[in-house]
């Protein structure tokens, strides 16, 4: 069942681009509201065990020092069908392939600096939220 949330990050490159603003601000208008939020740091421990299911792919050690080069924005957001229509709201993994005004699109730079996470499930949304929030800090 789904559960209408889904784990969001700002990653570090959007952060030091200074996207903040424009990405919560796109991310409300389209109707997510925001259940928890966060400006915090990774370390390499914290994110290798968020990315741990990439572990062993080529990408990964690079992915790790990246998500911890900088601070990052984490939310829950709520919606109804809020992971596929935050995955719409985000475009492809590739900005390259982003489709035109989604964030990706108009904030990414690359396939890894690509501005922002989203959640892929309502299982890995739930994992994820748990990883940043106690349940004291949901609103
Ligand atoms: P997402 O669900 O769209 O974020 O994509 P994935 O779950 O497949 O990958 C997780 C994150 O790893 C992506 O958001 C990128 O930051 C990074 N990533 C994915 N594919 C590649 C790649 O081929 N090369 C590099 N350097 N990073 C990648």
């Amino acid at each position: 069942m789904s559960t209408n949330r889904t784990f969001t990050m700002i990653k570090p490159d959007a952060v030091a681009n200074g996207h903040i603003g424009a990405i919560i601000n796109d991310i409300t208008a389209a109707g997510f509201k925001i259940i928890a939020l966060k400006y915090t740091k990774l370390t390499e421990e914290t994110a290798g065990k968020f990315y741990e299911v990439h572990k062993g792919r080529p990408f990964y050690t690079d992915l790790v020092t990246f998500m911890s080069s900088g601070p990052i924005v984490a939310a829950i957001l709520e919606k109804d069908n809020a992971i596929e229509d935050f995955r719409k709201l985000i475009g492809a993994t590739n900005p390259a392939d982003a489709a035109e005004g989604t964030i990706r699109n108009k904030y990414a730079n690359s396939i890894e600096a690509n501005a922002v996470h989203g959640s892929d499930s309502d299982e890995n949304a739930a994992i994820e939220g748990d990883f940043f929030f106690t349940a004291a800090e949901r609103f």
